[in-house]
């Protein structure tokens, strides 16, 4: 039977034009499919025409050259292919249109890259067994189940995983009812000859328990999957469960005689059927239940209380037990209740045990286990490898880089740090309400979420991220941080905000060093004065700063300077000019703007009230003094900024003149513009 089923493998097809997406996938699916690839729309719909019926799935990139896979789902519609072939799209595509497109022309799934192979796999698995074999099901179980026992009993055991798979239960529920069914039967009938059951009749019974819950197949996904509590109508639809088992197994009506099938019937519709009355769908009380249902309801409460599910944890066995003598999960044949009493130790052992090897079909079982849960060795191990790398790599870096990495989930007010991140801040890496975190505001601010928040909500669904740049205080240090974040939406009529991932990239470093460029760019660097540029850069800031107050440039030069480097040299020049220099930061105010705009040339704005004269004749004195040897003097222009005369080049080319006036009447003076100087006459001043 192994053999026959390796023959039988599904085929996929993998469509997408880069070859590393597509060995990637090969690699995973391999080991249980039949792979085949191609490299773009058109090159897939030419398979597909030639052997329509070999594939049980598509996987489908949508950007490809020649026909892409839009193209590929558009033809499938028109064949109808699509009908009859699941096709899950493999994309990089987030733009939730491009997505709903795909599903409107019949995709059956769609998975996100980069994707993790585990989910790949799950997809696809699920895909192949719901998709089509739900389809055929009821075809399966009428040919199968006509088969000898043997091939029935594999054919269950198939079957129940798919549908313990479908129905998101533990993996070994089926398992563990079988043996405590097995169980307690066989304990049953030693103790009483109520029930007259015959060898054949107790292995159709431990069998047919793996099929009890068959009619979930029948049941809406979102029913079935709804992680929280039921309403009252969906409680109802899943009730019909029993119902709809019972009629699948009615409809196979050539086989109708089968003693499988009449007892997988029984169970399926009365193993949720209690011992006063109090079950459903039928409300049988008592032994007018079947006592193969009755025993099945009482290993499926048993084991769904000792299991743990998504929704809750596990009950310790002695307290499952004592639960159900309680009364806690309904009624129970009292006899049967001695049964579980009297049995507890030797079912409890048998659970623990690995259940392949209570399996007459080991091999059968572990075909199906494998197909279901992929572990342990082969494809996907590599797969699971290499991306396990990619991630060990991308959180190496991310070390490295000092990254904050988050993730928020909205409703759920629970922000996710990486561990770095958890680390930097000094908080656990998942707090719940971060925007009253105390230490989270000790280490942000007051008001970051809100500020954050801002950002987020300004996103929207075709622009889902954001850059930020930021001071932050964390360990009590501001540093610049880069903040980028992706926001997540839903997909329904109004979209909202599901999540927040992002991360605060720490670019101190980098931001300071650019700062230091820019700054070198505007200084000059023999005096560390500002240079033309600083001035033109910072002039109209200045202006802007102090609106209320009067303004004054003046402009100087050192007199006969050329002489001081001829006789003492140009180190002693350059000397003379950091004195200058420092007399003239010394002699103004900090938000004063002095400046070297030319060899000996210097530049101040003043900002002022009063009598900008005192200030210049001031500020002059200062400037003129021996150094060494060299007796330096300056002669210097001034321009009082008006409301008409505010261009800068203006101004200056006014204190130019004044200046220009000061050398022509002997050098060592200043002179303030004023507009007879256009005609060249300059008037001496101090
Ligand atoms: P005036 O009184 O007319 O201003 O005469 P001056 O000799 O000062 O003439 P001018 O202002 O035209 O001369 C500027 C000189 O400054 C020319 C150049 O040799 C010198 N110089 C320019 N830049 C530097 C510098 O960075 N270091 C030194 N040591 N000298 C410089
Ligand atoms: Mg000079």
């Amino acid at each position: 039977m192994t053999a026959q089923k390796r023959h039988s493998r599904e085929r996929i097809l993998i469509v997408d034009d880069s070859e590393m997406n597509r060995s990637i996938l090969a690699d995973m699916l391999a080991d249980e499919f039949d792979v085949t690839e191609a490299v773009d729309g058109e090159e897939a719909l030419e398979i597909l025409a030639k052997e329509k019926d070999a594939f049980s799935l598509v996987l489908l990139d949508i950007v490809m050259p020649r026909k892409d896979g839009f193209d590929v789902l558009a033809e499938m519609n028109r064949t109808n292919l699509i009908e009859d072939l699941p096709v899950v799209m493999v994309s990089a595509e987030t733009a939730s249109a491009q997505i709903e497109r795909a599903y409107e022309l019949g995709a059956t799934d769609f998975i996100m890259r980069p994707f993790d192979a585990f989910i790949v796999h799950r997809r696809v698995l699920n895909t192949i067994f719901l998709y089509v074999k739900q389809r055929k099901l009821l075809g399966i179980i009428e040919a199968q189940i006509a088969e000898k026992e043997q091939n029935s009993a594999l054919m269950v055991d198939i079957l129940s995983h798919i549908v313990e798979f479908r129905n998101g239960e533990s993996g070994p529920h089926i398992r563990n009812v079988r043996i405590i069914t097995d169980i307690l039967l066989r304990k049953l009938l030693r103790k009483t000859d109520r029930y007259a059951l015959t060898e054949r009749d107790v292995s159709a019974i431990i069998m047919a328990s793996a099929l009890h819950d068959i009619g979930k197949i029948g049941i809406d996904d979102k029913i079935l999957n709804k992680p929280g509590r039921l309403t009252k109508e969906e409680f109802a639809a899943m009730q019909k469960h029993t119902l709809i088992g019972a009629n699948m197994l009615e409809g196979l009506s050539s086989h109708s005689g089968d003693l499988l099938v009449r007892r997988a019937y029984e169970i399926c519709r009365w193993h949720h059927e209690r011992w006063d009355g109090g079950g459903y769908p039928d409300g049988l009380k008592g032994d007018d239940i079947p006592v193969s249902a009755q025993i099945v309801a009482l290993a499926d409460v048993y084991d769904a209380l000792t299991s743990e599910r998504v929704y809750k944890s596990a009950v310790p066995p002695e307290e499952a037990k004592e639960m159900i003598l309680a009364g806690k999960c309904g009624a129970f044949n009292p006899l049967l209740a001695e049964c579980l009493v009297e049995e507890f130790d030797q079912i409890r052992g048998a659970l623990a045990k690995d259940g392949a090897q209570m399996e007459s079909h080991r091999e059968v079982r572990n075909y199906a286990d494998a197909a279901i849960y992929p572990k342990g060795t082969g494809v996907s191990e590599r797969t699971l490898k290499l991306l396990d790398y990619e991630r060990m790599k991308y959180n190496f870096y991310a070390e490295l880089t000092e990254e904050i990495q988050f993730e928020y989930l909205i409703e759920e007010k629970i922000l996710k740090l990486s561990p770095s991140g958890a680390k930097r801040l000094g908080v656990e890496q998942e707090l719940a309400d971060p925007a009253r975190d105390l230490r989270l505001q000790t280490q942000l601010g007051i008001g970051w979420y809100e500020r954050l928040m801002e950002h987020v909500r300004a996103t929207s669904p075709a622009l889902p991220e954001f850059r930020h740049e930021c001071q932050l205080r964390i360990g009590g240090e501001l540093r610049w941080y880069n903040i980028i974040v992706r926001t997540f939406w839903t997909d329904g009529d109004v979209p909202v905000i599901e999540s927040v991932i992002g991360k605060a990239v720490d670019i101190h470093d980098t931001h300071v060093a650019m700062t230091e460029l820019k700054e070198k760019s505007i200084r000059d660097p023999l005096t560390g004065l500002l240079n033309r540029e600083g001035v033109s850069e910072q002039l109209p800031q200045k202006l802007a700063a102090f609106p209320e107050r009067k303004f004054a440039l003046a402009v100087f030069d050192i007199d006969f300077f050329k002489k001081v480097n001829d006789v003492y040299g140009h180190l002693f020049g350059d000397k003379v000019l950091c004195e200058v220099a420092e007399r003239l930061v010394h002699s103004t105010r900090v938000h004063d703007l002095c400046a070297r705009i030319g060899g000996d040339e210097f530049l101040i704005v003043f900002d002022y009230e009063g009598d900008i004269r005192s200030i210049i004749a001031r500020v002059f004195k200062s400037l003129c003094g021996k150094v060494e040897d060299f007796d330096v003097t300056v002669s210097m222009g001034v321009v009082e900024m008006t409301d008409e005369t505010q261009d800068y080049e203006d101004l200056f080319r006014k204190a130019d003149i004044a200046l220009y006036a000061s050398k022509q009447g002997g050098r060592a003076n200043y002179h303030f513009y004023d507009d007879s100087m256009g005609d060249g006459v300059p008037h001496r001043e101090g």
